[in-house]
């Protein structure tokens, strides 16, 4: 693989960063000022190489994430905040697959999508003010 400066500096920021992050984040946290299509071009090399992950919510943004890691995350569609979950279910989930489906799990990512606690609260709050 060939390892231009801007690959290398995609990928120390996934390395140190333990939340999923779309490309405009992801050029607001690169120190050199490389323009979104060169962002796109690499993150979509990685993805190829299976070093990155990526995964769309249903407002349309896709996200990428290092294919290494062991993710829980909560996602708020409204402000765009990632929250790390530390509760895993792997083993009762494990017995649950294996069981129905005499399937080996090898690894697992859990992502759940809604509205975080200061969101929720707006919009209580907007509803009640309508
Ligand atoms: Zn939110
Ligand atoms: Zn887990």
């Amino acid at each position: 693989m060939r390892m231009t400066k801007a690959r290398r500096d995609i990928l120390k920021i996934f390395n140190e960063n333990d939340k999923p992050l779309n490309a405009e984040q992801l050029s607001k946290i690169l120190e050199e000022d490389y323009d979104l299509s060169t962002i796109y071009r690499n993150l979509n090399f990685f993805e190829e190489q299976a070093i990155l992950r990526s995964i769309v919510f249903s407002d349309k943004i896709k996200y990428y994430f290092t294919s290494k890691g062991h993710y829980h995350f909560v996602y708020c569609t409204k402000c765009k905040k990632f929250q790390k979950i530390n509760k895993c279910f792997e083993e009762e989930f494990k017995k649950h697959i294996n069981k129905k489906l005499d399937f080996e799990v090898k690894s697992h990512t859990l992502y759940f999508e809604g509205l975080c606690h200061d969101c929720k609260n707006r919009r209580d709050y907007d509803e009640a003010n309508d």
